[in-house]
């Protein structure tokens, strides 16, 4: 089903025109990448010829694009938009094009924090005496509240990538290569519905230790906790992202499910705490004051989670020292780890959004160790 979460949006366009003139911007210039999918609804091939939307804080957005790139332009959702589409050919100097189009007395722009450098220079040029500033403040300002919309995708990501942990006794077998099991989860993952695999983690034993291992040639073994971390990206651009953690055919040792149970207890007791009002700081010290107090504070390495939509990592950051609060409409994962070095570890994780009245889990499977038949 078709989601209008990433179609193209006039507001959208306008809201960032306010927040634009609030940060002291003149004009925001945005390359492919997910805050032109998010402006415009355009997902543009992040190419060297210069595709850029700018939106001046005062007068008409438009696009900017390669001639070549003007059909595929006009097919996306931007042919629905009110938005003046500016071709560019070969032997043009797209920069000095965009540049001439800009309102006169342009002081500070800001720049995509995902524009190639090239791009960055190409503008430093073609704007002398023009300060350039990051944008991502702005748009990440936008972006980090999901309307009811891009929730509704966000679910449909996490009930895709769900279905796939579901069915994981299919693939995950001792005997295997991790390599081989990651192939099937990864063909698996495009089955059940997404457009890209954005990455597949299949961590057995050892390698369970590190938490961005991805997958190695590494024979899984009978009775080895495996965490499985995987997700991609659906056709309305949001992203799914989810950790479970498996043994195969033995229970493993008794070390790792009493570390489990902490970890359980801790997951469960953040997604509980997600709500209004809370600071992502008091987020994070939630899980890691219970794993600090079962003495795994130092095996716990990583921030609590990050945001999740038309990126995998995005805005909001559940982190120490972060006081942002929540609010209404963010999405993020919460996905503690306990990880001791050269034995095993553990993660368990799932996306939750931040409602008027507490929090919502979006990934729904067990949250306990699954013991896989062999
Ligand atoms: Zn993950
Ligand atoms: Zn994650």
């Amino acid at each position: 089903m078709a989601h209008d979460a990433s179609l193209p949006n006039a507001d959208r366009i306008v809201r960032a025109q306010t927040a634009a003139r609030a940060a002291g911007l003149d004009a925001l210039l945005i390359t492919p990448g997910a805050d032109l999918r998010y402006l415009t609804g355009y997902e543009a091939l992040p190419l060297e010829r210069l595709t850029c939307l700018a939106v001046p804080a005062e007068g008409e957005p438009f696009l900017v694009v390669p001639l070549l790139e003007q059909p595929a332009a006009e097919a996306s959702p931007v042919g629905a938009l009110d938005l003046e589409i500016i071709p560019w050919r070969e032997t043009e100097d797209p920069y000095a094009l965009l540049a001439s189009r800009l309102p006169r007395g342009i002081a500070r722009v800001g720049l995509d924090n995902h524009m190639f450098a090239e791009k960055v220079l190409g503008f430093r040029s073609a704007l002398p005496g023009v300060e350039q500033a990051l944008a991502g403040g702005v748009l990440g300002e936008l972006r980090v509240r999901k309307s009811a919309a891009e929730v509704a995708a966000l679910l449909e990501a996490a009930e895709a990538i769900d279905k796939v942990h579901s069915a994981m006794e299919e693939w995950l077998r001792p005997g295997r290569t991790e390599r081989e099991v990651g192939r099937d989860i990864a063909d698996a993952i495009i089955a059940s519905g997404h457009v890209r695999v954005d990455f597949v983690i299949v961590a057995s034993g050892p390698n369970g230790a590190s938490p961005h291992a991805e997958v190695s040639d590494r024979v899984i073994q009978p009775g080895e906790p495996v965490v499985v971390d995987i997700g991609g990206t659906m056709p309305s651009g949001y992203c799914s992202d989810s950790t479970r953690n498996y043994c195969l055919g033995a229970r493993p040792p008794a070390r790792y499910e009493a570390l489990y149970e902490v970890l359980l207890h801790a997951q469960k007791e953040q997604c509980d705490a997600v709500a209004p009002g809370v600071t992502a700081e008091q987020l994070d010290a939630v899980g890691r004051d219970l794993i600090a107090k079962a003495g795994y504070g130092e095996f716990f390495i990583h921030r609590t989670g990050h945001g999740i939509g038309l990126e995998t990592h995005e805005e909001p950051y559940i982190v120490a020292g972060s006081p942002l609060r929540l609010e209404p409409g963010m999405a993020f994962s919460v996905e503690p780890g306990i990880y001791l070095p050269g034995e095993f570890g553990a993660r368990i994780e799932d996306i939750a959004v931040c409602t008027e009245e507490g929090g919502e889990r979006l990934n729904l499977t067990s949250r306990d160790l699954r013991v896989l038949p062999v």
